[in-house]
């Protein structure tokens, strides 16, 4: 259920032009994207915000609106390129012009590039130790050719013949007076009748270009490193968006890892399991020797101290974590049966509980 405009503006329903004006500036001020960082829960915020006022900012919409309510047609405001030049930026412009002085049109606000996403494969070594890793990135930025004008080098746009500039156009329907985004010009008040070649008149081109990443050591999958100013480039001088580098780490064939911990699964032959034996063992940092005490049972966890994965934010390091397995063996030779019956044999002399052997428990089992 969408809720009120007047709610989401937080003003009574009989509130003066001027109080919807202000609560709106205060609201659309604190969820602005240039001051939330790129945060999706303002963002949303700021599309309703806008949404709501795009409605109670005009008094003939505002009637229609409490009228009607919710049947009330919601205006289409070009909401989903919140960075982009849209109807909603001349209706911040509008407002802010209190704050900075003058109107401006849209084609010259400046704003910020939009965020850009990038997924980078790491090895799991390189993920546990850190890295140095180049990698091509592709962005939006304003085309050299043109300045970001769109316009043929040497010509320069006029303005747009259809909304005079505006960028908006208004038209009539039934009683109601709809705005739209200019279809001529697409909202910029700008027309170009000779386009750059290089951008096809948008002044905005993909380009491609390498970067260096200072990957620090424990990265997890799924890490994301924020690479500022490394996203779309910014509008009209404005700033760039920032990159977001989200980590994927392949699997290892011997290492699992948990958060700061690596977990290791060895087997063991049941013979060292009840003699007892010293192993050598993988870890990140080369081998170790591992002592398996006499009478390990299967499932039994020991832990080489300090042996696990650094954390990228304070340098502490887990431990490596053993996990003992008991093999047993599938097949086996007459020699090794004879010699487990005897051995069997003799266990049933020393076995506390049990006064019949392994072997003649389940012979009773299939009786
Ligand atoms: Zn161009
Ligand atoms: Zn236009």
């Amino acid at each position: 259920m969408k809720r009120n405009y007047y709610e989401i503006l937080g003003v009574p329903r009989d509130a003066a032009d001027a109080d919807i004006k202000k609560a709106y500036r205060k609201l659309a001020l604190q969820y602005h994207p240039d001051r939330t960082n790129g945060d999706k829960t303002s963002e949303e915020k700021f599309k309703e915000i806008n949404e709501a006022y795009s409605v109670l900012g005009n008094p003939d919409k505002r009637s229609s609106y409490d009228m009607y309510g919710d049947n009330f047609e919601r205006i289409g405001t070009g909401h989903e390129d919140i960075f982009g030049g849209s109807i909603f930026e001349d209706l911040i412009g509008d407002v802010f012009s209190d704050f900075f002085g003058g109107r401006r049109s849209s084609r010259n606000r400046k704003v910020r590039g939009k965020d850009v996403e990038a997924v980078l494969e790491l090895e799991f070594e390189q993920a546990v130790m850190g890295i140095e890793k180049e990698f091509n990135i592709k962005r939006t930025g304003v085309c050299d050719a043109c300045s970001g004008t769109g316009a043929k080098p040497g010509t320069k746009p006029n303005t747009c013949r259809t909304c005079g500039g505006a960028g908006q156009v208004n038209y009539r329907q039934g009683f109601l007076t709809v705005t739209k985004t200019c279809r001529v010009c697409n909202g910029s008040g700008y027309e170009i009748p000779d386009k750059c070649r290089d951008c096809s008149g948008t002044g905005r081109v993909l380009k491609e270009e390498t970067i260096k990443v200072h990957i620090p050591p424990g990265v997890d999958n799924d890490s994301v490193l924020r690479i500022q100013g490394k996203g779309s480039e910014g509008y009209n001088g404005g700033p760039a968006g920032d990159l977001h580098v989200i980590i994927k780490v392949k699997d290892h064939p011997v290492f699992k890892r948990d958060g700061q911990d690596i977990i290791v699964d060895i087997f063991i032959s049941y013979a060292q399991a009840i003699l007892g034996d010293a192993i050598k063992v993988h870890t990140l940092y080369g081998e170790e020797e591992l002592k398996i005490p006499a009478g390990t049972d299967s499932g039994e966890v020991f832990v080489l101290k300090h042996k696990g994965v650094s954390s990228p934010y304070d340098k502490r390091k887990g431990d490596q974590i053993i996990r003992i397995h008991i093999e047993v063996p599938k097949h086996i030779t007459d020699r090794q049966k004879e010699l487990l019956k005897e051995f069997d044999e003799i266990s049933r002399i020393y076995s506390k509980n049990n006064s019949k052997g392994v072997f003649d428990k389940v012979k009773d089992l299939f009786q």
